[in-house]
């Protein structure tokens, strides 16, 4: 199991189409994980107290309920620990689009994390497998933001 971070790799083409919206990098609470998201790697949330890691990202720990929350990188490579395929549009900008997977994504060095993304290059019509190796890529969405995906291994 990989236990060094794999050199960041970002997406040449956008995934999805135009139009989309995107989340606030500058958040309070999520923040963190866009910051390093715009350098090439993957955090998640880390209890400064009590080391709980968490996902999503909250205002506060849900072990200790401290509010001294830090950020942890962690490797970018996982297994799929669940997936939905989307058929159905989510978003206006979408009618024209997909369908395309998005998965839960258990991390190979912080397996109490099921991380939320799409994974770009997914075999589709069923053909997705619990277990299956992916990897981190990241996707410049906007010129403030880089967001994570996720990319068969
Ligand atoms: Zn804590």
């Amino acid at each position: 199991m990989t236990t060094t971070p794999q050199p960041s790799e970002f997406l040449d083409t956008p995934f999805f189409p135009d139009g989309m919206t995107t989340p606030d990098p500058a958040d309070p609470i999520n923040g963190g994980y866009f910051a390093a998201a715009a350098e090439g790697r993957l955090a998640i949330q880390r209890c400064s107290d009590c080391g709980t890691r968490q996902y999503p990202p909250e205002l506060n720990c849900h072990a200790c309920y401290g509010f001294n929350m830090g950020w942890q990188d962690v490797v970018g490579t996982g297994a799929v620990w669940s997936w939905v395929e989307v058929v159905h549009p989510a978003h206006p900008a979408l009618r024209e689009f997909g369908p395309y997977v998005v998965a839960l994504i258990e991390l190979d060095d912080a397996p109490e994390i099921k991380l939320m993304g799409v994974v770009v290059d997914a075999p589709l019509s069923g053909a997705m497998e619990i277990g299956a190796r992916v990897r981190v890529v990241f996707e410049q969405t906007a010129d403030d933001l880089a967001q994570p995906r996720w990319r068969m291994a």
